[in-house]
């Protein structure tokens, strides 16, 4: 049987170099919502411990939190700050819409599992608030 040659009846695009745009791709962020790594590193070490080990340390909330990364592991008891990561607090509780601004006014330090894994940080944001509101007040931020 005779092999016909399969052939493309319409070009491919150009213009995008052959690839297709897509719309999964999530909008890049603005420049001035990028986090500055001095701010990065100000909250990191202002904080100097995962949000949730504070508050339970203060005897805010119940102890139900263990820090682990992003592995699973869980961290040592006092971990190196700058590896933990950053958490956007806004304001008001408010669904949807921009995130807080990337200033140390609306950020705290928080392991990867407090973000992802228990979602600590959704259930306890008020508390969150409330410490940045308290840092606000003694100009520590
Ligand atoms: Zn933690």
């Amino acid at each position: 049987m005779k092999r016909t040659p399969l052939k493309r009846k319409t070009p491919l695009r150009s213009g995008h170099g052959g690839l297709r745009r897509t719309t999964l791709r999530a909008k890049p962020r603005p420049a001035e919502d990028k986090v500055d790594p001095r701010e990065r590193r100000h909250v990191l070490l202002r904080d100097g411990e995962c949000i949730a080990r504070k508050c339970i340390r203060l005897g805010l909330v119940p102890d139900n939190h263990v820090c682990r990364d992003a592995l699973g592991n869980p961290l040592p008891a006092m971990p190196d700050p700058m590896t933990l990561s950053l958490e956007h607090v806004k304001e008001a509780a408010q669904v949807g819409g921009n995130r807080a601004p990337s200033t140390r006014r609306w950020m705290v330090a928080a392991c990867y599992h407090a973000n992802n894994g228990d979602y600590w940080v959704s259930k306890y944001r008020s508390y969150i608030r409330l410490y940045l509101e308290w840092l606000d007040s003694k100009g520590a931020l």
